[in-house]
């Protein structure tokens, strides 16, 4: 491993001129950097963790205007604000946001505060978030390391392995003591837009001089790539039971346990036997990236008889089928308004449209 160099190497104060003169020149105009909205912010940097800009901004804009403050979302259903967050995934995200905007309320008087160790108190907020919305918001001079920076730093210091202490030195040492907050939001927006992951722009770098992968020729392998465990796949069949009544189709459908993935969300039920259900319609297979392993869903959908209460085994066919959870009949009319992660919202679709094509509504 290459010893870590200081900052001393790089002069910081042409460095954070020549960031911040890139930042006030070419930095895209996003809404959430045109507010100085504390929370506004907080919940920017919560949307943008593992989502790409362009995804997050209609979502923010429709959040604001649902939950335009702390007290909002403090007092929002849950069910409510998964539902505002349906697509953006890493649904944990959505409920440390209302858990934290409850902790804002009952502990720090519905202000959010500006000490990054007390933002730190507040339910999904790490290191880089208090560093950012300290930053940003309030004028605190303090590093924020995302992924993007971390990139850009690994190869203004031509460092192969930076540690996270490493990393924390390094920002601590070249954030800007006057505009700290435009400082780190330079660094992550050259992350994003010029020292991209794969073939990095260097000859429109601004920091280009005082870069030494560059210099070195290494920056195509800086940081070095972390190894990656194989992504393992899972085949997952559901089942999709619709039941025709005198108020339209219902739909079996259960809600995930809170803690854990996707909780909170409503999905269809697992089929847990080898055999495909019986008598049941094949839905398109629908494939969906976790953050952890692959799944290909395989959904079929069952027209169930009987009485209308529950969703016992014996409704399907008295085949002894629909397997764990409790689920529930649900008007298939209602289905929209769920909270539902992406893949059983694609499911749900082929389902509705089923259903649509049978009655002509639902
Ligand atoms: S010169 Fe190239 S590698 Fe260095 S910071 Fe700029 S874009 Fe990244």
């Amino acid at each position: 491993m290459t010893a870590p160099r200081s900052a001393e190497s790089i002069d910081p104060r042409p460095t954070r001129a020549a960031l911040l003169d890139f930042f006030d020149q070419r930095a895209r105009p996003l809404p959430w950097r045109e507010t100085d909205d504390p929370y506004a912010i907080w919940v920017s940097e919560i949307m943008l963790q593992q989502t790409r800009v362009e995804t997050v901004i209609p979502y923010w804009q429709r959040w604001m205007a649902r939950f335009p403050d702390v007290e909002a979302l403090a007092s929002a259903r849950e069910e409510e604000v998964l539902k505002a967050w349906e697509g953006l995934g890493y649904y944990s995200r959505a409920r440390n946001l209302r858990k934290g905007a409850a902790v804002v309320r009952e502990r720090f008087g519905g202000e959010v505060p500006s000490d990054p160790d007390h933002l730190r108190e507040v339910p999904g907020i790490g290191p880089y978030t208090a560093g950012a919305v300290a930053s940003i918001a309030f004028g605190v001079v303090t590093p924020a390391v995302d992924g993007n920076v971390r990139r850009v730093l690994s190869r203004l210091f031509d460092e192969p392995k930076p540690t996270a202490a490493w990393l924390r030195d390094r920002a601590g040492e070249l954030v800007d003591p006057d505009r700290p907050g435009d400082f780190n939001q330079a660094l992550m927006e050259l992350g994003a837009t010029v020292c991209t992951p794969t073939s990095p722009r260097c000859t429109g770098c601004p920091v280009a001089t005082r870069c030494a992968a560059r210099t070195a020729g290494t920056q195509e392998e800086r940081p070095a790539p972390k190894k990656r465990a194989p992504v393992p796949h899972r085949r997952i069949t559901l089942v999709a039971a619709c039941r025709s009544t005198d108020d339209g189709w219902r739909v079996a459908m259960r809600r995930r346990p809170f803690d854990g993935l996707l909780g909170g969300l409503w999905e269809f039920p697992e089929w847990e036997h080898d055999a495909d259900p019986p008598l049941a319609v094949t839905l398109p297979e629908v494939e969906h990236a976790f953050s952890h392993f692959r799944a290909t869903y395989r959904p079929f959908l069952v027209v169930a008889r009987g009485a209308a209460e529950g969703c016992g085994a014996a409704e399907l066919h008295g085949t002894g089928e629909v397997s764990t959870g409790e689920p529930r009949w649900l008007p298939a009319r209602q289905i929209d308004a769920l909270a539902l992660p992406v893949a059983q919202r694609r499911i749900a679709e082929s389902v509705l449209d089923w259903l649509g094509r049978q009655s002509g509504s639902l």
